[in-house]
């Protein structure tokens, strides 16, 4: 069983309960909605389905919300697109204008004042690039640089600029607040900053009395990056957003920051998620190229937590052939994982404390004597993901009678969580871990390791471990 979890993207391609059903039953742990795309009815409808799956197959797949963010966007154009020549002159306007090939406005039009000539504007993903060479009263002269044609509401990227556009946009307080309705798991939030935009969602959330919302902060700018050690500190888990982060820096850049970001939230006990365009050639094709199969499996041996799938399961033609070959490359690449240089790298940073020690035990124990699951009761959580830290080396079953702690488990790397009755004694715990070990593992011959707190309902107080034939 694959220990790197996958979350993958919900889309026109997959939104039918037969193809959500195969996505579950081939790896997806976390289904995410992009709410740049998606409307409100489409996310309940996908709630639904999931919730119905999670009921038939006995699983606990978990959402995750994705925001749009503090975005700027072009306005519209006459007929709906223009073409934008290499070399031209291109006006943009603070005021609402019907762009053609020589202007077109923004939805920002503070941008005027916060931007210095010989900044570097990106449209389109980057497609298309422009040079502001002038500032008018309501106008930024540019020349293009790169040429291309540009359609109505595209995104614009302003280079090395830190906009002071508040971060919280109506769209996005609605979309917060709707997922505090639909109980989701996971809220991702885009184009952050700094971590002081992660403390204003935070707090959000404290005023919706929402306490179990997982925060996810996707890095995908210069001033993130500059901020990265707070915002881990403040967050639940770091999706490096390899989409964003490409346009508003050199492409190149992008595999160094990438390890950084793993190293540093594997380090500070935050979850990494890697997302973007790792197997997109399956948008349109039924294998994934070598330099796809070497990126997922690059990002697995660095010890990720997380590989995201979005075009290739949104609006590719194979969603379900794409988890499958993903599965694939993160089980193969399980087996070369260095699992003594990460419980190693990790005890260095671990706190000299009765719970870490005994993660560490456990963990050490399990390579040693090729366990076939660590199995942790666990109340909040905390046990199972202490373990999860030092990359275990077979799966680990979290036995937890609370859905909420089930939900935010599924994120972490190698934790199977399960929805258990409250556990009253030792020895109806120890039967249950090793029944619920036989049953997942599908096998009935093989050791595992339980460990946890006893007694149970005490929080953060792991101090046994337990070496059981099954
Ligand atoms: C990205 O930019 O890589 C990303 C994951 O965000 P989005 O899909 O919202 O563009």
């Amino acid at each position: 069983m694959k220990k790197t979890k996958i979350i993958a993207t919900i889309g026109p391609s997959s939104r039918d309960t037969e193809v959500i059903k195969e996505l579950i039953l081939n790896g997806m742990d976390i289904a995410r909605i992009n709410l740049t795309h998606a409307s409100h009815e489409f996310a309940k409808d996908v709630i639904n389905k999931i919730d119905n799956l999670n009921k038939e197959l006995n699983t606990s797949v978990s959402i995750m919300f994705d925001l749009e963010g503090p975005d700027i966007n072009v306005g519209k154009f006459a007929g709906g697109s223009a073409y934008l020549t290499k070399n031209s002159k291109i006006r943009i306007y603070m005021d609402d204008i019907l762009g053609d090939s020589t202007k077109f406005s923004i939805n920002y039009p503070k941008l005027i004042d916060e931007i210095k000539v010989n900044t570097v504007i990106k449209l389109d993903d980057g497609l298309i690039e422009l040079n502001v060479i002038d500032k008018e009263l309501n106008y930024l002269l540019c020349e293009v640089v790169t040429g291309g044609f540009i359609e109505n509401n595209k995104g614009l990227n302003v280079i090395g600029t830190k906009i002071r556009m508040p971060f919280l946009t109506k769209k996005d307080k609605e979309d917060i607040k709707f997922a505090c309705e639909q109980n989701i798991d996971y809220l991702a939030l885009s184009l952050i900053r700094s971590s002081e935009d992660v403390l204003e969602v935070n707090d959000l959330l404290i005023n919706l009395n929402n306490d179990h919302i997982s925060i996810i902060s996707k890095i995908e700018n210069e001033s993130a990056i500059d901020d990265i050690d707070e915002i881990i500190r403040n967050s639940d888990a770091i999706m490096v957003a390899r989409g964003d982060l490409g346009v508003e820096l050199p492409m190149e850049r992008i595999p160094g920051i990438q390890k950084m970001i793993i190293n540093k939230c594997h380090m500070m006990s935050k979850v990494s998620i890697v997302a973007t365009e790792m197997m997109s050639t399956m948008e349109n094709a039924v294998r994934p190229t070598r330099a796809e199969v070497s990126d997922v499996a690059n990002a697995v041996l660095d010890g990720v937590d997380v590989v995201m799938l979005s075009g290739e399961t949104t609006i590719g033609k194979y969603p379900i052939e794409t988890l499958k070959i993903m599965t694939k490359i993160i089980e193969s690449s399980e087996l070369d994982q260095n699992y003594l240089d990460f419980l190693d790298k990790t005890m260095r940073t671990e706190k000299q404390d009765i719970t870490g020690s005994v993660a560490y035990s456990s963990v050490e124990c399990a390579l040693r004597l090729k366990c076939n699951a660590i199995v942790t009761p666990t109340m909040s959580g905390y046990t199972a993901r202490k373990i999860s830290r030092f990359r275990p080396s077979c799966i680990v079953i979290a036995l937890c009678p609370n859905v909420e702690t089930v939900k935010s488990l599924n994120i972490y790397y190698g934790i199977y969580p399960v929805l258990v009755d409250e556990i009253k004694s030792f020895d109806k715990m120890m039967d249950l871990a090793k029944k619920t070990a036989t049953k997942i593992l599908r096998c009935d011959n093989g050791k595992i390791i339980v460990t946890g707190g006893y007694p149970f309902n005490e929080v953060k107080h792991t101090n046994f471990m337990k070496i059981e034939e099954i």
